[in-house]
């Protein structure tokens, strides 16, 4: 039994189960040279309902009635390819099926005993934008204050750590009570927003940062974003890393002119891809396995069961539903 999920439709709007087709597929057998892989953990993020659109970015839509596909840990079941045994485990970009064959090219083998589904989080794609992000854009000192929106997901959980560990004081900004408790008692947060019941935002993060905010951490965009970096000091670095309140939008928003505010205080507000510095991700892994085996930090995860669940997953991202990385457990 195989199957794969395919891009029915371009969704307008927020993503339905209708934009996604389940489709039964022939079970592949691996060629000379090649490896059987068998889905175990899926990622699901929020840069793929872009992927939806049949929009310019950085990487290219999905094809209509073609397979999606993310970032994949696999079990080698068979293999033809002499750097893969049976029982190997694999992580690359991989389409969404629960068997496919890979000559090899892109498939970085993983170590089971630290946790499979770390490898899609605090030590994949989503640790690596906040330690690179953080680092080369924000450049934190000892004493400063940074703010990260999206604070109890994927890559805003790891960024406030990071920042706690390079000496700042964090404050961080989510949509639920049990988030924001959450970020003060696992992940150390000095101070926690809830932006779903907090009337004034500027006001807000005002009281929190009394002393102004240096770094802003974004992962959200919209209002939140606007509320924070009114807030911000002279010499304030903005690192744009999402923009997840805009996805699903089907005009353009058009908010407070920000320019002005930006000038008179001299502040660098730059966006990013965290494969700008793919050259650093070997030193990046490194640094946070060593932070996390240090218990320096911290890392949630949300793990659905089932492959049937892997659109829903997906489209409860935009509801806020995951605490950390959210993963589909095959
Ligand atoms: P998360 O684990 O943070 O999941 C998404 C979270 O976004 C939800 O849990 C929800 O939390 C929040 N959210 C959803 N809708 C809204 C909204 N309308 N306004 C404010 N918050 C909202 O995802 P990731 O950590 O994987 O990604 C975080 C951001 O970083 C995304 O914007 C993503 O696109 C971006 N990203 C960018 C990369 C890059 O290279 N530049 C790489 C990886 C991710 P809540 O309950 O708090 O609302």
């Amino acid at each position: 039994m195989n199957k794969a999920i395919l891009l029915a439709n371009r969704p307008v709007g927020k993503p339905a189960e209708s934009d996604f087709k389940f489709e039964d597929i022939d079970m592949p057998e691996a060629k000379d040279g090649e490896v059987l892989l068998k889905t175990t953990y899926v990622s699901v993020d929020p840069y793929l309902r872009g992927r939806m659109s049949d929009a310019k970015s950085y990487v290219p839509p999905f094809e209509l009635n073609e397979p999606m596909s993310s970032a994949i840990i696999a079990e080698v079941t068979a293999s033809n390819n002499q750097d893969f045994k049976a029982g190997d485990y694999v992580t690359a970009g991989l389409a969404w099926k629960l068997y496919q064959t890979s000559n090899g090219q892109g498939l970085t083998k993983v170590d089971p005993s630290v946790g499979l589904s770390a490898y899609l989080g605090v030590l994949g794609m989503t640790g690596l934008t906040a330690l690179m992000g953080l680092q080369e854009i924000g450049k934190p000192k000892t004493g400063e204050t940074l703010v990260v929106s999206g604070a109890a997901g994927a890559v805003g959980s790891i960024v406030g750590q990071i920042g706690k560990i390079l000496g700042c004081k964090v404050i961080g900004i989510a949509g639920s009570d049990e988030k924001t408790a959450l970020l003060k008692s696992k992940f150390g947060f000095d101070e926690a927003i809830n932006y779903k019941t907090t009337k004034n935002m500027q006001e807000a993060i005002a009281a929190a940062a009394p002393d102004g905010v240096d770094i802003y951490f974004d992962n959200v965009g919209g209002d939140i974003s606007d509320a924070v970096i009114f807030n911000m000091n002279k010499w304030g670095r903005i690192a744009i890393c999402g923009t997840i309140s805009s996805y699903n939008d089907t005009e353009a928003s058009q908010g407070p002119r920000l320019q002005p505010y930006i000038l008179k205080n001299s502040m660098l507000m730059q966006g990013f891809i965290v494969s700008n510095y793919a050259e650093k991700f070997p030193e990046g892994v490194k640094q946070l396995s060593d932070w996390l085996k240090a218990g320096k930090l911290q890392h949630a995860e949300t793990i659905v069961d089932g492959f049937e669940q892997i659109p829903q997953a997906f489209m409860d991202l935009f509801e806020g539903k995951n605490e950390g990385k959210m993963v589909v457990k095959i």
